[in-house]
């Protein structure tokens, strides 16, 4: 899972990517306005942990500009004024949820979870798709309800082509999303294609090898 920590006040910012980096996501920091819309626009994250008092802009632009551009990121606004517009304004526009400052990293965590059941598994922990099951507190994956031991990085690219389904996804964006910024220093892709490799094995294996298929130069398609 990835998420975006768009935060100007920098030991908060810190705080909150170490907590969900022990937790076993991928946290992308920015600290500015243009950095956080920058990296919203070319990027897709699980969700976005939104300031809104930011230096350059106001976190609610950023939202509705995101909102406006058909993103679906879940955002969750963060925010040292607890004024009632702010709320309303923020929720309006599309966020998740709204979280007042200061606040406990536990409760974060919290509500992060929650909005990632609500949004890839209608509130429960499991997502469904096709013969697959994903049980995203466990991360297991069964399929025709048989457990089959997955790799944190497979268990993580099954779940981003679930979440994408039926839609061709790039290796760059594939890459992108395990591995964020890194990816910048990579020479090539072809980790990529042996995480597909692997899992494209261990679904052939329970008979449902076609589900997941090279679309030649231009990436990968999950089938459901
Ligand atoms: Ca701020």
């Amino acid at each position: 899972m990835k998420l975006l920590i768009i935060e100007d006040e920098h030991s908060l910012r810190e705080s909150i990517a170490q907590y969900f980096t022990e937790g076993g996501f991928l946290c992308e920091q920015a600290g500015t306005f243009q950095e956080g819309i920058q990296k919203a626009d070319n990027f897709q994250y699980d969700c976005i942990i939104l300031d809104i008092n930011l230096p350059g802009g106001n976190g609610l632009e950023l939202l509705d500009h995101l909102r406006k551009d058909k993103k679906t990121d879940g955002v969750i606004i963060i925010s040292a004024r607890d004024a009632v517009e702010d709320r309303i304004t923020g929720l309006d526009l599309g966020a998740d949820d709204y979280i007042t400052k200061p606040f406990h990293l536990s409760e974060l965590n919290a509500r992060v979870k929650s909005l990632l059941r609500r949004k890839y598994a209608a509130g429960s922990n499991t997502m469904q798709a096709g013969v697959l099951q994903l049980d995203l507190s466990a991360k297991t994956i069964t399929i025709d309800n048989i457990l089959v031991p997955f790799t944190k990085n497979e268990f993580e690219l099954l779940m981003f082509l679930v979440t994408n389904q039926n839609r061709v996804v790039s290796r760059q964006a594939i890459a992108e999303h395990l591995y964020g910024e890194q990816t910048d220093n990579f020479a090539s892709f072809d980790f990529v294609y042996s995480h597909i490799k692997n899992i494209k094995r261990k679904l052939k294996e329970k008979g449902h090898g076609d589900m997941l298929q090279a679309v030649y130069g231009l990436g990968y398609k999950l089938t459901v």
